[in-house]
C-alpha cells in the first residue's frame, strides 16, 4: 500500500502529517511512503530527511495518481484530483462541514477523520490528535500571552528592584487549559484555573495552581468527559461571578468549548473594563461564531480603550510546527496501522474506533452523525432520515463529541 503526504496549503499551516521517523515504522506493515517535495519545509523537515528514512519524494500530481491513502493534517488541497478507491486520513472536521465529506463520498473516496476518535477509549489514545494538538496549543498560548505582557511572569529579585510574579487565570481546564497551567507555572506565574466540570479541580491543583470555585453555578459535566451547555441563567451567573476573579488577574487564557456549540462567553465587556491596563487575554476559543471573550477575533490582536490586550488565537498548534507535527505523525501512524490488514486498508465500522473516524466509504457517508446533517439528495449511509441524531449538537453526537471540535 502506498501512503502519501501532501504539502499542507491552508494559510499559516506549517505542520506536516508524517515526520521522517514514521517512515520506517510503517514499512513493516507493508506501507510505502510517498512525500510531496517540500511537504516538511514548514516544520524544518527536508526532503533529504524523508528520503534518508526511506520515503520517495514525488510531485503532488504523482500522489493523486498513485497513492492508496493520502495523509493530511487538515483538508487535502484538491478534491477534484482525488480518485475513487483512494482514502484520505486527516483532521477533516466533517460535522462542521458535512458537504465536504459528501463531496468526497460522491467521488468514491474513503474519508477518515481523526477528530471523530472516541477519546476516552484507552486503546485509542495513541491516535488522539485533538489531545496532542491541544497540548501544543495550550503551551503556545502562554508564550503568546507572555510575549504581549509588559512585565515578567516570575518573581524576580534583582539589584534593580523586585518584580512580583504575574497572576494568570486559565478558564476551561481540559487538555489545552491544563497544559497552559503547567506552562505558566514553569514560567513562575501564580496560576489559578476554573472549569465547569468539578472533576478538573484535582487536575488543576495537582499542577500547583489554585482552583477557582464559583458559588453561583454548579457542575455542568456532560457526556464523554465534556461539558454541557449552560442555561441562560447559569451563563449569566457564571459571567457575573467570574468578573470579580478576572479583575484581579494580569493574564487570562480561555479555552472553554462545548462540542458542537458556540463557545461560551466567559469574559464579558464588564470584566474586561475591570482589568488593569497592561493586562492580557488570550482567547483560544476565538472563532467565527464568537469566542470566550467579548470582541475577540481569530487571528487578530487588539487593545481595548482601558489598555487590555486581547489576542484571538488561531491555529496555535501550527505555530509550533515541528513538535506539533511529530506528535500528529505518531497519532496518524497509529491510526493507519490500526486500519491496515495484510498491507491494505480494512474498513470495518463494527470496530468502535472505526465507527467514530470512518466518515465515508464505498461511495456513501457512513458516519451517522455526519449523514444526519446532509440534505436527502446527498449520498448517505442508507439509514432512515427520521430520528437520526443531529450530531452537531452535543447531547446527541453519537459519533463522539469532538468530530467538529476545536482546532486549537
Ligand atoms: P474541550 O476543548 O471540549 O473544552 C475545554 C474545556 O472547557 C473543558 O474542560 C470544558 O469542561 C470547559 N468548559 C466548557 N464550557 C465551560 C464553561 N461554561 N465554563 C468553564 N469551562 C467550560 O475539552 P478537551 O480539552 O477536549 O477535554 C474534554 C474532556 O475530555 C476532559 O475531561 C479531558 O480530560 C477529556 N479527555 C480525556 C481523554 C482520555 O481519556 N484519554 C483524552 C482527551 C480528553
Amino acid at each position: 500500500m502506498k501512503a502519501a503526504v501532501l504539502k499542507e496549503t491552508s494559510p499559516g499551516e506549517r505542520r506536516v502529517a508524517l515526520v521522517p521517523d514514521a517512515v520506517s515504522r510503517l514499512r513493516p506493515a507493508g506501507i510505502d511512503v510517498l512525500v510531496e517535495s517540500g511537504a516538511g519545509d514548514g516544520a524544518w523537515l527536508s526532503d533529504a530527511a524523508y528520503a534518508d528514512a526511506g520515503a520517495s519524494i514525488v510531485s503532488a500530481a504523482e500522489i493523486y495518481r498513485t497513492a492508496d491513502v493520502i495523509l493530511t493534517v487538515t483538508r487535502p488541497p484538491s478534491v477534484s484530483e482525488l480518485r475513487a478507491g483512494q482514502a484520505v486520513i486527516g483532521m477533516l472536521a466533517p460535522l462542521a462541514d458535512p458537504e465536504f465529506a459528501a463531496a468526497l463520498a460522491a467521488r468514491g473516496v474513503t474519508v477518515i477523520s481523526l477528530d471523530g476518535l472516541p477519546r476516552t477509549l484507552s486503546r485509542a489514545q495513541p491516535m488522539d490528535a485533538l489531545t496532542s494538538q491541544s497540548n501544543v496549543a495550550g503551551y503556545k498560548a502562554v508564550l503568546v500571552a507572555a510575549g504581549e505582557f509588559g512585565r515578567f511572569f516570575p518573581l524576580l529579585i534583582t539589584a534593580a528592584g523586585t518584580a512580583r510574579p504575574a497572576k494568570v487565570l486559565v478558564l476551561g481546564t481540559g487538555v489545552a487549559g491544563l497544559q497552559a497551567i503547567a506552562t505558566a507555572r514553569r514560567l513562575g506565574a501564580v496560576v489559578s484555573g476554573y472549569d465547569i466540570r468539578p472533576t478538573s479541580k484535582d487536575e488543576v491543583t495537582s499542577l500547583g495552581a489554585t482552583f477557582v470555585e464559583l458559588t453561583s453555578v454548579g457542575s455542568a459535566a456532560g457526556e464523554g468527559g465534556y461539558a454541557r451547555e449552560l442555561t441562560a441563567e447559569e451563563r449569566q451567573a457564571q459571567q457575573e461571578e467570574l468578573t470579580g476573579h478576572i479583575a484581579r488577574q494580569d493574564v487570562v487564557i480561555t479555552t472553554a468549548q462545548v462540542p458542537g456549540r458556540k463557545p461560551p462567553l466567559l469574559v464579558t465587556e464588564d470584566a474586561i473594563k475591570a482589568m488593569a491596563p497592561g493586562s492580557v487575554i488570550v482567547d483560544m476559543a476565538a472563532s467565527a461564531l464568537g469566542g470566550n471573550v467579548t470582541g475577540s477575533v481569530p487571528g487578530e490582536t487588539s487593545v481595548t480603550g482601558n489598555g487590555v490586550t486581547i489576542v484571538g488565537a488561531e491555529n496555535l498548534a501550527a505555530t509550533v510546527p515541528t513538535a506539533a507535527s511529530a506528535a500528529y505523525s505518531r497519532n496518524i501512524s497509529a491510526m493507519l496501522l490500526h486500519l491496515t490488514r495484510d498491507g491494505a486498508l480494512a474498513i470495518d465500522t463494527s470496530d468502535e474506533i472505526q465507527a467514530g473516524v470512518v466518515i465515508a466509504h464505498d461511495g456513501r457517508v457512513v458516519h451517522e452523525g455526519v449523514a444526519s446533517l446532509l440534505q436527502p439528495a446527498q449520498p448517505q449511509s442508507g439509514q432512515p432520515q427520521s430520528g437520526q441524531p443531529q450530531s452537531a449538537q452535543p447531547e446527541s453526537a453519537e459519533g463522539g463529541p469532538g468530530v467538529d471540535g476545536p482546532s486549537n
